[in-house]
């Protein structure tokens, strides 16, 4: 086992397995590497489908006890803050956490990652206590009836989670997922199951009753088997788009509830009148920050001709500029790509490209011979002139990979923003007010951005249209999720 030198004094959590307060053996282990160096640095249990069992047990016992089921909503409010002030407490040795094991530089996950997950858990801290139903009477009976309606929380949650936001998205369904009521099981991404573990710690250690937020580890399987499972209530999963299928399918045995927050292949769309000093360094951070592992990336690019040339340019010198490095060199903002299988993904993608005859701009990905190690680099690479239907407009990539492609007119444009099986997010930047409003309504996609980037919200709901999703979380909307309505109807 070897640790990134810059992490050497760090304390990894306690990384067993746990149902409630019982420890369970694992007999299988995956390892977790450091995405820049390639090394293994620790052993994760992969949790079986009789562990996944116990765990859920334990969660359920949990939900049912009046420790938990009985908490006054105030005193929910309160450990929901108390974990939110030990995260405080703690923010640089989780931020080094999530660093190790993501390789996102500790620079930004010292000031976005963490504090997001922090903002979250806060936002959503203000609820329990005006979780209320309404009161009113039947518009089609006689007599005097008095209606009200509960609202309750579901049960148990399987919280699934992907590797590259870990604990910000696994703070979009905890945080909700608690306020409501609810227990959580998490299952994090095999690739970086470390500050899911860390949380989970904290829980116990301000209060939670055992059982209320537990970690599952382990890969696909341990996934699946959670997803399955007949305990589990409701399932909320960000992820890829197959496995999001495959988890709707397992919910219908048991009509579970389920949301799924999916992929992506987001537009961007530069006017001729946007202010370009603005739109080129958005439009490239838009898809090459965090190394092009953001859902809602803008990872398509559509610029009206007249400004074409002079926004690759900028957006190809935005892309050299960027400093990669070490997780834990302060020096570096932009980290390697997840693992060698995703570094194989997306070279597939842009090798294939280049043999259907797409041009780039500059460098396309590839080596990175000023970084030691085997680290999974892949450096920002821009294309030109993509077609509509190449494979590389079609795919998500999750990676730093731009396509750009010229447009004349408006509508063009927005038929070519449309022209995608997702409808995660879209991207425009114009000074006009009527294109902006204009092409807000007509874009496909479950939030628009005009003149910025990247703003997701706990006051605003996310997700996505068409195949990038079922369902939003964030905002108040998220609540329902969490909470069934119960009707109370009472004759007077
Ligand atoms: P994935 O969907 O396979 O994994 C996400 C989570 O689901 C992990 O915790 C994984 O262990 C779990 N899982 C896997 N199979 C499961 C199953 N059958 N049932 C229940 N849970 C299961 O994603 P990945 O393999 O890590 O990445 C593959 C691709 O997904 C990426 O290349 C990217 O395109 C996309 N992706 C999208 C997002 C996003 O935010 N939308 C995030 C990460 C990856």
């Amino acid at each position: 086992m070897t640790m990134q030198a810059g992490f050497a004094d760090l304390v990894l959590p306690d990384l067993s397995l746990r149902a409630g307060g019982d420890l369970l053996r694992a007999d299988r282990h995956l390892a977790d590497e450091d995405p820049c160096t390639g090394e293994r640095f620790a052993d994760i249990p992969v949790a079986s489908a009789a562990d996944v069992d116990a765990i859920v047990g334990a969660a359920k016992k949990a939900f049912r006890d009046p420790a938990w089921r009985d908490l006054p909503p105030l005193a929910r409010e309160r450990l929901l803050h108390r974990l939110a002030d030990a995260m405080e407490a703690e923010l640089p040795r989780l931020a080094a956490l999530e660093s190790l094991d993501t390789g996102k530089p500790i620079a930004i996950t010292e000031t976005v990652d963490i504090p997001a997950a922090i903002a979250w858990l806060r936002s959503y801290a203000g609820w329990p206590g005006k979780l209320a139903g309404r009161a009113g009477t039947l518009s089609a009976s006689p007599g005097r009836y008095h209606v009200y309606t509960r609202r309750e929380p579901v049960g148990v949650v399987a919280a699934i989670t992907p590797w590259n936001f870990p604990i910000v998205l696994a703070m979009w369904k905890i945080a909700p997922a608690l306020a409501a009521g609810c227990t959580v099981v998490l299952k994090p991404a095999p690739e970086t199951p470390l500050t899911a573990l860390r949380l989970a710690e904290m829980a116990r250690e301000v209060g939670f009753p055992a059982g209320v937020l537990s970690v599952v580890t382990g890969d696909g399987a341990t996934g699946a088997a959670l997803a399955r499972h007949p305990d589990v209530a409701k399932v909320a999963f960000t992820g890829s788009t197959a496995t999001g299928q495959s988890i709707l399918a397992a919910s219908v045995p048991d009509l579970k509830r389920v949301t799924l927050e999916l992929g992506g292949k987001s537009p961007s769309i530069i006017c001729a009148d946007a202010d370009l000093s603005q739109a080129i360094p958005q439009a490239a951070m838009g898809c090459f920050f965090n190394s092009g592992q953001v859902c809602y990336a803008g990872t398509r690019l559509y610029v009206h001709r007249s400004v074409y040339e002079q926004v690759l340019e900028g957006i190809a010198a935005v892309g050299a500029g960027q400093v990669m490095g070490a997780s834990s060199d302060r020096a570096s903002l932009m980290g390697p790509l997840i693992s060698a299988r995703q570094h194989e993904k997306v070279t597939g993608f842009t090798t294939r490209a280049r043999a259907a005859g797409i041009e780039a701009v500059g460098p396309v990905g590839g080596a990175t011979p000023q970084l030691p190690g085997r680290g999974h680099y892949f450096a920002p690479t821009l294309l030109r002139d993509v077609p509509p239907d190449a494979e590389i407009a079609r795919e998500e990539v999750f990676g730093p990979v731009l396509a750009a492609t010229p447009f004349d007119d408006m509508e063009e444009a927005i038929a070519l923003a449309n022209d995608s099986a997702y409808g995660l997010a879209a991207h425009v930047w114009t000074r006009d007010l009527a294109t902006a409003h204009l092409s807000a309504e007509r874009i496909e996609a479950g939030t628009v951005f005009v003149n910025c980037i990247m703003l997701a919200d706990p006051a605003f709901p996310f997700g996505g249209m068409k195949m990038s999703g079922i369902g939003r979380e964030n905002g108040p909307e998220v609540l329902d999720a969490y909470l069934e309505p119960k009707s109370v109807v009472m004759a007077l």
